[in-house]
């Protein structure tokens, strides 16, 4: 297990900052997800784990040992990490065992440890009974776990992963998350997995790194970048979470007094008094009026059905804010006016907006 320090890394291409001094601790054995818009730097941060890359300023350290920075530069193959890639990279010519060994081979493992490892990494993905295969043989979903026994029988520090459910079907890579999250439990390896598809992150990792346009947003555990979200941006990549400008008037013990559309509301946040913005996702709307619920006066702007329910998009007019989303379990058409009631929301102070890099 390695634990990874990232200080002030920045890495450079032409005029591309693709890495902006970016700093970040991921503790030994976490799952650690890299999650944010294409191009925002999170292969470059994994290349650069890896050692494909080399930072142009900061210092990079794995397991408590210095690897890149400061004069320093540790080659890929010396660093104790495998990596699985999108594409697997099996040879086809040789069976499952045998792509698994190879890698053992070139270490000067013996035969027989060569064996053990194969059959206990092979154990470990569900395929004990697929030693004798070839990749042909095997299904989309089944090469993926052969590409990470083979980064398993290794026994690295870290196994880094470039979208590696990227090429399967939406039905396997449900099954996928789940056998990775066992995997990781069982192998106890720090796992760090580049994806642009900010559900399975969530889904699968520990903690989880949003980034937009070279720089780190938030690290955080999955739950707290979805109830505490640290800028606009990743409230809206994380949940879909929309935002309406609001007046922050002050703290009401644990909630924040807000005014929005001439109303006074009381909502969870972490903004100064001034002007502020309220993030709301549609689980924290309502068009069923329970009594006592702050009320918002809107307009539906589209309705799409979502299999079972409804999403209406709702225009706050004049509240010079995005549409907001709600479900309605009957269909209500464009045009039709609509009360909502407010049950949650999260309130940023206004300069969190700034880094908003999405639509
Ligand atoms: P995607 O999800 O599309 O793969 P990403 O978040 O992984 O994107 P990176 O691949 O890290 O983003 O790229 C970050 C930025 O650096 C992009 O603007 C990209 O065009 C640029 N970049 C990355 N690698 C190179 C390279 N070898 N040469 C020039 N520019 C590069």
């Amino acid at each position: 297990m390695a634990e990874i320090v990232f200080q002030s890394v920045t890495r450079n291409f032409a005029a591309t900052t693709a890495v902006d001094g970016v700093s970040f601790t991921v503790p030994a054995g976490a799952f650690f997800a890299l999650v944010g818009p294409s191009g925002c730097g999170k292969t470059t941060v994994l290349r650069l784990i890896a050692g494909l890359e080399r930072p142009d300023a900061g210092t990079i350290a794995l397991g408590g040992r210095a690897v890149a920075g400061a004069g320093r530069f540790v080659e890929p193959a010396q660093r104790d990490l495998g990596m699985v890639f999108q594409s697997y990279a099996l040879w086809p010519h040789m069976t499952v065992a045998g792509n698994i060994a190879f890698g053992l081979g070139l270490r000067g493992l013996s035969k027989a440890e060569q064996r053990a490892r194969t059959h206990e990494a092979l154990t470990l993905v569900g395929l004990e009974g697929h030693a004798d295969r070839r990749p042909h043989e095997l299904s989309g979903g089944q090469r993926q776990r052969v590409a990470l026994a083979r980064s398993l029988a290794m026994r690295p520090a870290l196994i880094l992963l470039d979208e590696p459910l990227a090429n399967l079907d939406a039905h396997l890579r449900q099954a996928m998350l789940a056998e990775f999250r066992r995997i990781h439990r069982q192998a106890g390896t720090t796992f760090v997995f580049v994806t642009h598809d900010q559900n399975e992150a969530m889904a699968l990792a520990g903690l989880v790194a949003v980034m937009d346009r070279g720089r780190m947003q938030q690290i955080a555990p999955p739950q707290e970048l979805f109830s505490r979200p640290a800028s606009a941006m990743v409230a809206r990549f994380v949940g879909q979470g929309r935002t309406v400008p609001v007046e922050v008037l002050g703290a009401d013990g644990a909630r924040l007094r807000v005014r929005l559309m001439g109303r006074d509301l009381a909502v969870p946040g972490s903004a100064p008094a001034g002007p502020g913005w309220l993030c709301l996702r549609a689980r924290d709307l309502t068009l069923e009026l329970a009594p006592g619920q702050p009320r918002l006066a809107g307009r539906v702007a589209d309705l799409r059905f979502e299999g079972g329910d409804y999403m209406l998009s709702v225009d706050l007019e004049g509240a010079g804010a995005d549409l907001i989303e709600v479900r309605s379990a009957a269909p209500v058409e464009p045009g039709a006016e609509v009360t909502l009631a407010l049950s949650g929301g999260w309130v940023l102070p206004r300069e969190a907006l700034a880094p908003m890099a999405l639509q």
